[in-house]
């Protein structure tokens, strides 16, 4: 009955949507990743990004005018990792709060001498346990550029490895996984990751990844979506251990 219930206001929602085939396609032509996705899939991911828009809030901050192609194109990327996993990977927060271009936020971080110091930074995105994903407009809309950086993944895929506690670099995994294989897999490319940059070896992955092991999930899986074949290339195990969580196989391998 509940089920049947849900099913009943998923048709309400999406036969009310606001969004027409010219809006869908011109998100779409910012997104040249998603080329590779079948008509079924981007179907599904269509209807996952309305239902999104319709559960989430979308908050504008410093006097930027949220348009109806910013919106689809932030769900759209929004919705890709959880395409096979469901949009209840995302409960338990509302707002998605986007900034004009990078924001500066005001942070406090405590020294080993109990000092609080203010740290400000220009960032171009944030997501907090159980709170907002911060994001913004410009790197989201560019997100779709085929170079291995997707900032709206990024941030969501922290939200899915905040999803059984602090940000790790391991989110819940599927029945039948291993967490010492994810693991191992993880750990060893991290190691990898940091001795290459110490040694001043070429690597194509963004160095960032290689500041916490949250960060390191995080780009992973933007270059995962993007370029998966970077990802089988360098770091195999680790893309085994994503197509696995992700339930998807952007290589076809
Ligand atoms: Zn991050």
């Amino acid at each position: 009955m509940l089920d049947f219930l849900h099913k009943w206001r998923e048709k309400r929602i999406l036969s009310r949507s606001p969004y027409t085939d010219a809006d869908w396609q011109q998100a779409l032509s910012r997104l040249a990743f998603f080329e590779r996705l079948s008509q079924e899939d981007l179907h599904r991911l269509k209807r996952m990004a309305t239902l999104f828009l319709h559960h989430k809030s979308l908050e504008s901050a410093g006097g930027l005018n949220i348009t109806t192609e910013l919106k689809l194109v932030i769900a759209l990327q929004a919705c890709l990792p959880i395409l096979n996993l469901g949009l209840d990977w995302y409960d338990g927060w509302v707002s998605v709060i986007i900034y004009p271009a990078g924001f500066t936020p005001i942070h406090t971080e405590m020294d080993e001498y109990g000092v609080v110091h203010e740290v400000r930074k220009p960032l171009s995105g944030e997501s907090w346990e159980r709170g907002p994903v911060v994001l913004s407009a410009e790197e989201s809309l560019d997100g779709g550029i085929i170079d291995g950086h997707n900032l709206v993944i990024h941030e969501f895929a922290h939200k899915l490895d905040m999803q059984n506690g602090v940000a790790n670099g391991m989110p819940p995994l599927h029945r039948g996984m291993s967490a010492p294989q994810w693991s191992k897999a993880f750990s060893a490319a991290y190691a990898d990751l940091q001795h290459r940059i110490a040694h001043g070896k070429s690597i194509v992955i963004d160095h960032y990844a290689a500041t916490a092991p949250a960060e390191f999930f995080a780009v992973l899986s933007e270059v995962f979506f993007e370029q998966p074949r970077l990802v089988h290339q360098t770091y195999p195990a680790v893309y085994q251990q994503l197509a696995q969580f992700y339930r998807q196989n952007p290589l076809n391998v």
